[in-house]
């Protein structure tokens, strides 16, 4: 691969910020560009998509258009993306040509469960027991490693529990490793007291600035809640920031990345999984933060310094999924702030927007 291209200085308000993606994050972050002077131009493989209700530039073609990825190159002073499935061969045909951050090695990382887990132990950060599974006798000999029960799940194109399966024998592992037909991963499953997870951004020249750890309540797989604070302890939050730092550091990392951590029943923190982007977790930061998870990470992508991650607010964020959004004008009355994606179709477990009430700061 020729070698990628670097910024050599901040993108000037008026410029370019290139987006792989066209969701509501990929929305979130054109309306914090915005709010800095700076036009983004949005990539996505669909036509109608809530991204390109806000930016100043679309294309819609396929994510293995060389040509038309090379022609949006040109366009931008600088590429990012809001998903992480983007196919590591846009990054590679776009970085040559347009400095593009996270880089290919992050997004690489965390597009694998396998090699996201085993990076994350090279860094001597605890994960779940986990096995790599290739076949029927590999998926019952990992079960054994990992203990029952254990949770199956696809080493890639996994989200919100799609491509995840609980085992509790060696024929529930095989079946499911038979229903799935991809690669897998074996994890032991954890006894959480809950979950938490750090967003944090990486500046350009290494700077680092961690958002207070939100709980993060799932239900069904989808995140259903984030609380800050939650109940980690300040001494939880602190090795929480630490361990993101740990991780964005080792990856050479630029922009904001989401840490996902079970907190264990005798307090320790592990690490559930990597996200190469702005999370749903850190949502209310748009409204308990000077400088939100979005702008932070157009700051960090454009070369920009980071803002101050610190929070003004108590705040809870609650996902607003499926049919719950027929009830916007009820969201409307309540005192917060309502998000609304601009999705047309309320289909079940799909993502139609946020709500975040604040309290006064207490922790
Ligand atoms: P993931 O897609 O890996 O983030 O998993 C989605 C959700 O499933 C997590 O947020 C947890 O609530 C649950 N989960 C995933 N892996 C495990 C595990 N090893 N032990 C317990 N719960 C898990």
């Amino acid at each position: 691969m020729s070698h990628p291209k670097a910024l050599s200085a901040p993108v000037h308000p008026g410029g370019t910020i290139g987006i792989l993606g066209g969701g509501q994050l990929g929305r979130m972050l054109a309306m914090a560009a915005a709010r800095l002077g700076l036009k983004v131009h949005v990539f996505s493989d669909e036509d109608d998509v809530p991204a390109f209700q806000v930016c100043h530039h679309r294309t819609v073609e396929r994510y293995n258009d060389i040509a038309a990825l090379q022609d949006f190159a040109r366009h931008c002073d600088v590429v990012t993306f809001e998903f992480e499935n983007v196919p590591a061969a846009a990054i590679a045909a776009l970085a040559p040509l347009v400095p593009t951050y996270p880089n290919a090695r992050a997004l690489a990382v965390t597009q694998d469960r396998l090699h996201e887990k085993t990076f994350v132990r090279e860094q001597g950060i605890a994960t779940a027991p986990f096995a790599n599974v290739t076949s029927e006798a590999g998926a019952v000999a990992a079960l054994k490693e990992t203990g029952t029960p254990s949770i199956l799940k696809t080493r890639r194109f996994g989200y919100d529990g799609k491509g995840q399966a609980k085992v509790t024998s060696a024929e529930e592992a095989k079946a499911a490793l038979a229903r799935f037909d991809a690669p897998c991963l074996m994890e032991g499953f954890v006894p959480f007291s809950f979950e938490a997870s750090v967003v944090a951004a990486r500046g350009l020249d290494g700077s680092f600035a961690a958002y207070d750890p939100p709980e993060n309540f799932h239900a069904d797989h989808i995140l259903r809640r984030s609380t800050v604070p939650g109940r980690l302890t300040k001494a939880q939050s602190e090795d929480a920031k630490a361990i993101a730092k740990k991780l964005m550091e080792a990856l050479d990392y630029v922009g904001v990345m989401a840490t996902e951590l079970f907190v264990a029943r005798d307090g320790s923190l592990l690490v559930n999984e990597l996200a190469p982007r702005v999370h749903n977790s850190g949502h209310w930061t748009i409204e308990a933060c000077a400088v939100s998870q979005f702008e932070q990470h157009i700051r960090a992508v454009a070369g920009w310094p980071l803002g101050n991650p610190a929070r003004h607010s108590d705040a809870v964020m609650e996902n607003i999924i499926g049919a719950e959004a027929e009830d916007w004008l009820a969201y409307a009355r309540r005192a917060g702030g309502l998000h609304l994606y601009g999705k047309a179709e309320a289909r079940a477990g799909r993502k139609m927007g946020h709500f975040t009430s604040l309290s006064p700061r207490t922790g």
